[in-house]
């Protein structure tokens, strides 16, 4: 596991609904249906996910989940295919792909054509029975991790969304709306575009790979300017100045926070 995905929590929040049961972490946990007739493997997956700390509701009717699926938001379905009153490929269909729940498919070993029709119908993923539970579980967490669902009203990429996009292996820094894309070397806040000269881009980089973390003069002027600069140290403060009005007066935000007598700070929070 990267360091970095250490600091973030692997499972993404979606629907962020006061009501919802929240986890001993503090976590929204994760709502997910289980449509399996064989009540045995629901009962026995269903054990598991509640373990991993997910709430789950279980049908094992094609028709009934069907129902449940149109009139609740879940996170995640798992749906498998040989099912009585409508088969899981039915169901699937009759969602259709603007339902915004990923499902996975739960397949019999080698129904190769269920597999590729239900990937077709817009099923995320499918998994072959019989299946080891952890690999079960991986593929929950992936799947909740690539397709949050899309909260109602959406478009809404602030402060749940965003986060989730922060990867800075790859480049990408986020701090609530403002994300630095390194590789296209580009800056924007909820979208918009932000220019910024070399050095200013460089130093933002500094401190969003450094969320909530104190940084001294001395150390943005090393990681901005280099070790061996020499020259005036208040270019750090020059520099800040030129972030701030770019991006906190900009934007009518509070990003880079002095702390005094030691130097500034961005919070995640
Ligand atoms: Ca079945």
């Amino acid at each position: 596991m990267r360091e970095d995905s250490l600091l973030h929590d692997e499972r993404p929040s979606t629907s962020v609904d006061p009501n919802a049961r929240v986890s001993y972490r503090g976590e929204v946990m994760a709502h997910i249906l289980v449509v399996e007739d064989e009540e045995k493997l629901a009962r026995f997956i269903e054990l598991e996910l509640v373990h991993e700390g997910y709430e789950v509701s279980k049908s094992g009717d094609g028709r009934e989940a069907l129902e449940l699926a149109t009139n609740n938001s879940y996170d995640l379905i798992l749906l498998d295919i040989m099912l009585p009153g409508l088969n899981g490929l039915e169901v699937l269909r009759r969602l259709g792909n603007t339902h915004p729940t990923p499902v996975i498919l739960l397949t019999a070993r080698d129904a190769v054509m269920d597999k590729v029709s239900g990937l077709d119908a817009g099923a995320v993923d499918y998994i072959t029975k019989p299946f080891a539970i952890e690999e079960l579980l991986a593929r929950v967490r992936v799947a909740l991790k690539l397709h949050p669902v899309k909260e109602a009203g959406g478009g809404d990429l602030s402060d749940k969304g965003s986060k989730d996009m922060h990867d800075p292996a790859n480049g990408i820094y986020v701090w609530k709306s403002l994300m630095l894309d390194e590789k296209k070397h580009r800056v924007t806040y909820d979208g918009k575009e932000i220019t910024l000269t070399n050095r200013e881009f460089e130093m933002l980089k500094v401190f969003l790979s450094n969320q909530d973390i104190v940084l001294s003069r001395d150390t943005l002027l090393e990681k901005v300017c280099g070790y061996d600069y020499v020259g005036e140290t208040n270019i750090v403060d020059v520099y800040v100045r030129f972030l701030r009005s770019k991006i906190d007066e900009a934007f009518d935000i509070k990003m880079i926070e002095t702390v005094r007598g030691v130097g500034y700070v961005v919070k995640s929070e």
